[in-house]
């Protein structure tokens, strides 16, 4: 018998009906509620005449609604597109269009951003009654909901079956979007479980203020949900209250990413924190310096798992779990600082250069992947799938290396890798380095148009006290050899970056790269 994406809720839905499923800003909803209205949206969908090909776009903060549609959509619901709702009006626009969606959901906030959009149907997020401020084409999501019949239908699976359409950050281009399916959300859910070396119970809870738009935070949620552990769903991260539930005894497991870590980590209220039953943190979306790493450990003092994914593979491609995370933490020189772990149970990974040749061990390629986990294709972009997905590996777009013991160190994005002089320079590589200076709280490295290198290397830093460049120079020349040295140091005070903690390099170069004439 195949296992159905929603089998694991639906097993802890029979096994705990009253458990807590999710609490969110507002609410606390049962195993049992999650399971009703998630059937109420399937059969409500259909009673409107969507079908398991249409899609619903969705605009709102982190709330429990999110996984009623999630799992709905699972159940053979419409495709949910879930879209940042900081972007702006006509991004949003772009997207909801290039979706082609039949019906559109959010919060009451992007309703008053978003202005109209003939779409056939419209449902805004309210509390249950509140129709004040309706327009005559729009519904109450919840009031809707609890009109719907919630008789379960048979589960049907259908591997390719699109459940999920996922705009990627664009932080390298223009957002793509990535169909997900039924048989990349079954084959995640297994692969990871039986990969990871940390147990989330039943009865336990996880932290996530990961955004709801972005794979991380969804598959996050999916698996915790799957654990029958209770979401501690947050519609905004605040260092502050995080640091308070984390050490409240009241959750087992935090999912963050790095910049959040450091927000934690270096708030003032924070150093005589204990976190007495926090077990695990999952951690990625971006790379983590080592010294944040340590400092973090130093912290927080529980098991440490990072997760290196994309959208175009659901999320998880590689886990660096517990174990390493140890023999890092009780050696300097550990040969795994940096690593982003091995490849999920059924992934393989290949390293390729620029003719699609393998390369040599030891050496650096793109990154390729081969499993079960990669999307069915870029939404209406058969050219931009083809390119992506050769011979049945999806090219990722990040470049890496693979060590003795077979885990995968990501050098930089292909994009963001500085050729200087005819070297390659990872950008991520140099950014590690600076953050070891305790001047530096903040630190981005972009290549910048040089006409006698090619490219000179730019370090962008925000220092947290008195610093200069000569000193900067000094700590680098310690570390770096004399190419990789940054030859422009610039001070700012932050560094932009999206919803998910990623530096916008684009953003950057476009400040900082001027041509200069070498
Ligand atoms: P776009 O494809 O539109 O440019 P994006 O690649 O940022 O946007 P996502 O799919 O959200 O969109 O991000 C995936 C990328 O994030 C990976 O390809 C990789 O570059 C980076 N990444 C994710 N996890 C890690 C990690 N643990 N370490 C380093 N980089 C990571
Ligand atoms: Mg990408």
């Amino acid at each position: 018998m195949q296992i159905h994406p929603f089998s694991a809720i639906d097993y802890q839905c029979d096994s705990a009906p009253e458990s807590i499923a999710i609490i969110d800003d507002n609410n606390a909803y049962t195993f049992a509620t999650l399971r009703r209205n998630a059937w109420q949206a399937v059969n409500g969908f259909k009673a409107l005449g969507l079908s398991s090909e249409d899609r619903i776009s969705l605009v709102c903060k982190n709330r429990y609604e999110v996984l009623v549609l999630l799992t709905a959509a699972l159940l053979g619901g419409p495709v949910i597109v879930p879209i940042n709702r900081r972007l702006s009006q006509s991004e949003l626009i772009w997207i909801i269009g290039d979706a082609k969606s039949q019906c559109l959901i959010m919060d009451v906030e992007t309703a008053a951003t978003l202005g109209d959009i003939n779409l056939s149907q419209h449902f805004i997020l309210k509390d249950k009654g509140n129709t004040k401020d309706l327009a005559k084409h729009e519904h109450c999501f919840s009031d809707w909901l609890e009109q719907q019949s919630s008789v379960p239908a048979a589960i049907s699976f259908a591997a390719d079956r699109g459940y999920l359409q996922v705009y990627t950050s664009g932080t390298s281009g223009f957002p793509k979007g990535v169909v997900l399916t039924q048989g990349n959300c079954v084959s995640q859910l297994v692969a990871v479980t039986l990969t990871l070396d940390v147990s989330i119970l039943a009865g336990e809870s996880m932290y996530q203020a990961l955004p709801l738009f972005h794979v991380g935070g969804i598959f996050v949620s999916l698996m915790c949900l799957s654990r029958g552990a209770t979401l501690q769903l947050r519609s905004e991260f605040n260092p502050e209250t995080t640091r308070q539930l984390l050490s409240s005894g009241q959750v087992e497991h935090a999912a963050l990413v790095p910049a959040m870590i450091q927000a934690c980590t270096t708030l003032e209220s924070a150093s005589d924190t204990h976190y007495p039953k926090l077990k695990s943190i999952f951690y990625g979306a971006s790379p983590i310096s080592e010294s944040a790493l340590r400092a973090a450990y130093r912290h927080f003092g529980c098991n440490f798992v990072q997760i290196y994914g994309m959208t175009e593979t659901h999320s998880v491609i590689s886990i660096l779990g517990a174990r390493d995370h140890r023999a890092i933490f009780s050696s300097e020189d550990s040969p795994l600082i940096g690593s982003a772990g091995r490849p999920i149970i059924g992934t393989a990974i290949k390293l390729t250069d620029i003719d699609g040749n393998t390369v040599t061990k030891g050496g650096a390629g793109e990154i390729c992947v081969q499993s079960d986990l990669v999307m069915k294709e870029y939404w209406n972009n058969p050219s931009g799938t083809q390119e992506a997905i050769q011979n049945d590996f999806l090219l990722t777009g990040d470049v890496g290396r693979i060590g003795d013991s077979g885990h995968l160190f990501v050098v930089d994005r292909l994009k963001d890798i500085i050729v200087s002089g005819g070297e390659n320079i990872s950008s991520l590589e140099i950014e590690s380095v600076l953050m070891q200076h305790p001047a530096i709280a903040d630190v981005a490295v972009i290549g910048s148009p040089d006409e006698k290198w090619g490219e000179i290397v730019v370090a962008v830093i925000v220092a947290n006290s008195a610093v200069d460049t000569s000193e900067i120079g000094d700590f680098s020349r310690k570390y770096l050899s004399g190419f990789k040295l940054p030859k422009k140091i610039l001070f700012t005070d932050t560094i932009p970056r999206n919803a998910g903690g990623k530096i916008l390099k684009k953003q950057l170069r476009k400040m900082y790269a001027e041509p200069s004439l070498g």
